[in-house]
């Protein structure tokens, strides 16, 4: 088939590539000049979920609003929406140990098949993408630690690797980690991995386009008609691809294939409405900061992760990324984003967590400082595989952990498209599919 591609963050890279690799023509369109500048940019780059994870986990939250949501403003702008939201009312309802068990059980053939078909792009091309092993979660008061043994215990039912670490061992295991304010412990998952999300798109973009795909870059698709298969790009000046004139009309600016896969993040709302499919999608806020390391004796070896706040600490090369600082905006704070004093207030909360974790090991003041939006559905899980229209799929609301699922969405939605049995169960796939809301 002739597929379209629309977005070319992780999600998109990943389809086009399972999808030329099952034999289909691909054609990625993105409206950035180059890929994985939205949400895949501002990962925190942990690269497969576990048991342990807030998502996932039972007992992780630390008050009744969950504590990694920061702090006063942003419960108020949450309150505010929770008035007359539903969804954020199905969102943070706390599930119980059941739930979340069921909920992992249900996600965990897909991140295995993630895993698979990661380590099979990354062995063949030799690609080094900043990989590092060791995650190591960190909290800094007695009563936290004690609130996560059933998340242990979560880890333990599904045999998967960690270390619960008193706080010696913490300084041990990660020697960039102060002694004062001293610490509680950690849990550390020795094979759990992070790795530089935008990167290894950047290194598989080059070898899909030698392999035939179409990237048209720096072009936004402005509407879409499922039923043809169609899409029409906003008119831009002084360009015209002549590399795609079999697929592309100039006069027309379109392009008809055989399906579209709407893989366009946070963009995917105004898609997904123009074709009437109608799916609970919420929008998040995060944040990002990225700065030189300016200490390399005191840089950390390790990714680590502040549980409570929800941040991310983890070095690439000479940078220390720290992400985190979720916000729940309204729709109309996401059209003008956010308002000054909050954004400020978020990325203050961020920038803190290094001051507390790894003082002086940054130079924040020179960082770069960033933030974008992640597309969550309210169960929590992916939306992956075909809509109402028998021509248009989707693959997206990877929420939390789109950098780890983003080769296993990919791969499920490639079978799915190519008629092939798929390597994951029908239960998971049920509770991946669109047709679940
Ligand atoms: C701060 C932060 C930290 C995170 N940390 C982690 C982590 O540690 N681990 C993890 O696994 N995940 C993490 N995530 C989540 C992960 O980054 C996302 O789930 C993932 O990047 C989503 O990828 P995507 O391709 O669906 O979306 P995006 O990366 O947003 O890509 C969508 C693309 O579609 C394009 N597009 C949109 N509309 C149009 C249009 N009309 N025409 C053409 N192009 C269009 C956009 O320009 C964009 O390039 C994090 C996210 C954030 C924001």
């Amino acid at each position: 088939m002739d597929i379209i591609v629309i977005g070319a963050g992780i999600a998109g890279i990943t389809t086009a590539y399972c999808l030329h690799t099952a034999g289909h023509r691909v054609c990625v369109i993105e409206q950035q000049t180059t890929v994985a500048q939205k949400a895949s940019f501002g990962h925190g780059g942990v690269i497969l979920p576990t048991p342990f994870d807030t998502w996932f986990g039972p007992e992780l939250s630390f008050s009744s609003w969950p504590a990694w949501l920061g702090g006063e403003s942003t419960r108020i702008r949450l309150s505010q929406n929770l008035k007359n939201c539903s969804w954020t009312r199905r969102f943070f309802k706390k599930p119980n140990a059941e739930q979340c068990l069921t909920r992992y059980a249900r996600l965990k053939p897909l991140i295995d098949l993630a895993a698979i078909t990661l380590a099979e792009i990354e062995t063949h091309y030799a690609f080094e993408f900043e990989q590092r092993s060791g995650i190591l979660h960190l909290f800094r008061h007695a009563s936290e630690l004690k609130r996560i043994a059933p998340a242990l215990l979560f880890l333990q039912q599904h045999e998967h690797p960690y270390q619960l670490l008193n706080a010696e061992e913490c300084y041990r295991a990660e020697p960039s980690i102060p002694m004062h304010p001293p610490l509680a412990g950690g849990v550390f998952l020795p094979d759990d991995r992070s790795a530089n999300c935008p990167l290894f798109a950047k290194q598989l973009k080059p070898v899909l386009e030698e392999a035939g795909v179409r990237f048209l870059l720096g072009r936004q698709v402005a509407r879409i008609d499922p039923m043809l298969a169609r899409v029409e790009l906003e008119p831009q000046q002084n360009h015209f691809d002549s590399t795609l004139s079999h697929l592309a009309n100039p006069t027309l600016e379109s392009i008809i294939a055989d399906a579209i896969v709407i893989t366009a993040g946070a963009g995917s709302l105004p898609l997904l409405a123009q074709a009437g499919v109608r799916l609970p999608l919420q929008l998040m806020q995060l944040h990002t900061i990225i700065a030189p390391i300016a200490s390399e004796e005191r840089a950390p070896r390790l990714t680590m992760i502040d549980t409570v706040r929800q941040i991310t600490m983890a070095r690439f090369n000479n940078r220390l990324r720290i992400a985190g600082g979720l916000v729940s905006p309204r729709l109309t704070q996401i059209q003008a984003g956010l308002d000054h004093k909050l954004r400020q207030q978020t990325l203050n909360k961020v920038a803190h967590a290094v001051h507390d974790w790894l003082p002086g090991v940054t130079k924040l003041s020179t960082g770069s400082y960033w933030d974008g939006k992640r597309l969550l559905s309210p169960d929590g899980l992916p939306i992956v595989g075909a809509t109402a229209h028998p021509r248009l799929w989707v693959n997206l609301a990877h929420g939390p952990v789109g950098w780890a699922l983003a080769c296993g969405a990919a791969k499920v939605l490639a079978d799915q498209m190519t008629g092939r049995v798929s390597e994951i169960d029908e239960d998971t796939l049920r509770s991946l599919s669109p047709a679940r809301f």
